[in-house]
C-alpha cells in the first residue's frame, strides 16, 4: 500500500521557521532525514532539513510523545539505520510530530535551540550502505545503449519480464561534493581482436538515477510480497553512478559491469521519506501493446495504479572555465521518474523473491532514467551517440564524455497541483585527474 496523504501535507500549512516558507526544497511539507555534526562541535547524529536549518532530531525528542519520541531519540546515533529498520510507523509518527512542533508558534522557544543554520554543519552519510543493488529500468536508457553496444540486438528478450540489475559496490558510494578521481582501467581496444589499452578513462560519464532506501529488512529465505514492498522502502534520493564507458565496453560482457561503476557512486544527502512523497504517487504508465504483463510475483493492482512518482529529474555541467568565469551551469537534460519500466515495489519484491535478504540502509539504484523525448538523455553516451556527436556547450567549449574539472549536477523536484512542491536537494561533484 501507498501511504496516505494527511494533514502534514496541508499546502497551506506554514512554519515559524521563516526560511522553510516557499522554500523550493525544504517546506515544512518535506522534512527529509540526514545525518549532520555542527561545525562549532558535536557529534554526528539525525536531523531533519527545515528551510535553511537542520533540526537536532534527538534534542527534541522530549517535546514528541509515544513512537515519535522513539524515533527521534533513535535518530541520534551517527548513522539512521537502526531507525530505518523500525520501519515505516515510526517514521510516520516521528515527521508528524516534527511537523507539529514546526508550526505551532507556542513551541517556537523549546525547539529553536535545536536548530542550526545548515551552511554551518556538515553532512555525512546518512546510512550505512551494506549493499548497493544498481537496476536498469529506464527502459528507453537501455535500448539507447543497447543500439551502441549491440546494434542488432539492443533490448535482450528477458528485459521485459525480469528487473535487470546488477550487485554494485557500496564502499565507494560518497555523499554529494565529494570529488570523483577518474578510474583507470583496462579499455577496449581499437580494434576487433587487438590488446586492451591500459591507462585513465578517456570516456568517462555520469548516469541520472535515483536511489531507493531500504527501511525494514526481511529475514534470509523470506522474500518480500509486492503488496508489503511499500513498506520496505524508507524513501529515496538523487544518485549519479559515474560510468567508466572505456572500461564497461571491455569487461562487460559475460558477468556485467565492474571495475566501469565501482570507483564512485554520488548520493544526494537527505533521505526524502515515502510518507513526504505521498502526494506525488502516480500511476505507473501503462506498457507499450505487446509487451508481456509482468509474473504474478511482480503484480499488484495498487502498485500500478500508484507505484510511480511524480519526480521531474535535472541534470546540469559546469565546466572548470564556466565556474571560473562565473557562468550559470548549462542544463544538459531533464525528465520523468516515470521512465522507469519497473516500479520500486517491483524492484524490491524481485530482489527478495529468491530469498535474499534486504537490510536497513540497502541502496538500489532505478538505473539511468532517459524520458524517450529529445533533450531527457540521462547519460553523456547517449546526448552525444557514443562520443560521435560532440556537444556545445554556451561559452564555445565542447564535450563527448566528462574532462577534468568538470562539474555535474543534478536535482530532482515533486510537484502536483494542491500540494506544495518538495525537493529532493542535490547531487553534484567534480571530476578530478
Ligand atoms: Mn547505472
Amino acid at each position: 500500500m501507498t501511504k496516505a496523504t494527511d494533514f502534514t501535507h496541508d499546502a497551506e500549512a506554514i512554519s515559524w521557521v521563516e526560511s522553510a516558507n516557499g522554500h523550493p526544497q525544504f517546506p515544512v511539507q518535506n522534512l527529509p532525514l540526514g545525518v549532520f555534526s555542527a561545525n562549532n562541535g558535536g557529534e554526528a547524529r539525525g536531523g531533519m532539513a527545515i528551510g535553511d536549518m537542520i533540526l537536532d532530531l534527538k534534542e527534541i525528542a522530549g517535546l514528541l510523545e509515544g513512537d515519535g519520541a522513539s524515533a527521534a531519540r533513535m535518530a541520534g546515533e551517527p548513522t539512521l539505520n537502526a531507525l530505518l529498520d523500525q520501519g515505516p510507523d515510526l517514521l510516520t509518527a516521528l515527521r508528524q510530530g516534527v511537523f507539529k512542533l514546526l508550526t505551532d508558534k507556542d513551541k517556537k522557544d523549546y525547539v529553536e535551540p535545536a536548530l542550526h543554520a545548515a551552511e554551518d554543519c556538515h553532512l555525512h552519510m546518512p546510512v550505512t550502505v551494506g549493499d548497493y543493488t544498481d537496476f536498469y529500468t529506464g527502459i528507453h536508457h537501455a535500448t539507447n545503449i543497447g543500439s551502441l553496444f549491440r546494434p542488432d540486438n539492443p533490448l535482450l528478450p528477458n528485459y521485459k519480464y525480469v528487473p535487470i540489475g546488477y550487485h554494485g559496490r557500496s564502499s565507494s558510494i560518497r555523499l554529494s561534493g565529494a570529488e570523483v578521481k577518474r578510474p583507470s582501467g583496462q579499455k577496449k581496444p581499437a580494434e576487433e581482436g587487438g590488446k586492451p589499452g591500459f591507462g585513465p578513462s578517456e570516456r568517462l560519464d555520469y548516469e541520472l538515477e535515483m536511489g531507493i532506501w531500504i527501511g525494514e529488512g526481511n529475514a534470509l529465505g523470506e522474500p518480500i510480497p509486492i503488496g508489503e514492498a511499500e513498506r520496505h522502502i524508507a524513501g529515496i534520493s538523487i544518485l549519479n553512478d559515474w560510468s567508466a564507458r572505456d572500461i564497461q565496453a571491455w569487461e562487460y560482457q559475460p558477468l556485467g559491469p565492474f571495475l566501469a561503476k565501482n570507483f564512485h557512486s554520488t548520493i544526494s544527502p537527505w533521505i526524502v521519506t515515502m510518507d513526504a512523497l505521498a502526494p506525488f504517487r502516480a500511476a505507473q504508465p501503462a506498457r507499450p501493446d505487446g509487451d508481456p504483463a509482468p509474473l504474478d510475483y511482480l503484480f499488484d493492482e495498487e502498485d500500478q495504479e500508484n507505484g510511480a512518482f511524480g519526480i521531474v529529474m535535472d541534470v546540469y555541467i559546469a565546466t572548470k572555465q564556466m565556474r571560473e568565469n562565473g557562468d550559470e551551469p548549462h542544463r544538459l537534460s531533464t525528465g520523468p521518474m516515470t521512465a522507469m519500466y519497473w516500479t520500486a515495489a517491483q524492484l524490491v519484491a524481485h530482489h527478495s523473491v529468491g530469498g535474499c535478504n534486504l537490510r536497513s540502509g540497502d541502496l538500489l539504484g532505478t538505473g539511468t532514467l532517459t524520458s524517450g523525448e529529445e533533450g531527457g538523455e540521462g547519460s553523456l553516451i547517449e546526448l552525444t551517440e557514443g562520443g560521435k556527436s560532440p556537444l556545445t556547450l554556451p561559452n564555445g567549449e565542447t564535450r563527448t564524455f566528462l574532462e577534468d574539472g568538470d562539474e555535474v549536477i543534478m536535482t530532482a523536484r515533486a510537484q502536483k497541483d494542491g500540494f506544495a512542491s518538495i525537493g529532493l536537494g542535490e547531487c553534484r561533484a567534480v571530476i578530478v585527474g
